[in-house]
């Protein structure tokens, strides 16, 4: 499962390896936020191996993996 992060808080993948990062709808306008601690810059779209098979593919709709919470920013 794709994981949304900033080019700082690159996922670790402990248990996947992501290899590939691309830009969500409206980036850097975004309504996803990086899930880093304390960080509320725009979040790439953070793929594993498969997941850029399929992106490659055409897919671009991808599930999030969400350790504990999800953020997201509202239009002002
Ligand atoms: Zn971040």
């Amino acid at each position: 499962m794709a994981v949304i992060r900033c080019l700082v808080h690159k996922p670790k993948g402990r248990t996947r390896n992501y290899v590939a990062n691309v830009e969500p709808i409206g980036f850097p306008d975004t309504a996803l936020v990086c899930g880093g601690k304390h960080c509320s810059s725009p979040g790439y779209i953070w793929l594993d191996e498969a997941e850029k098979v399929d992106y490659d593919r055409g897919k671009r709709i991808f599930d999030a993996f969400v350790a504990s919470a999800m953020k997201m920013k509202a239009k002002p």
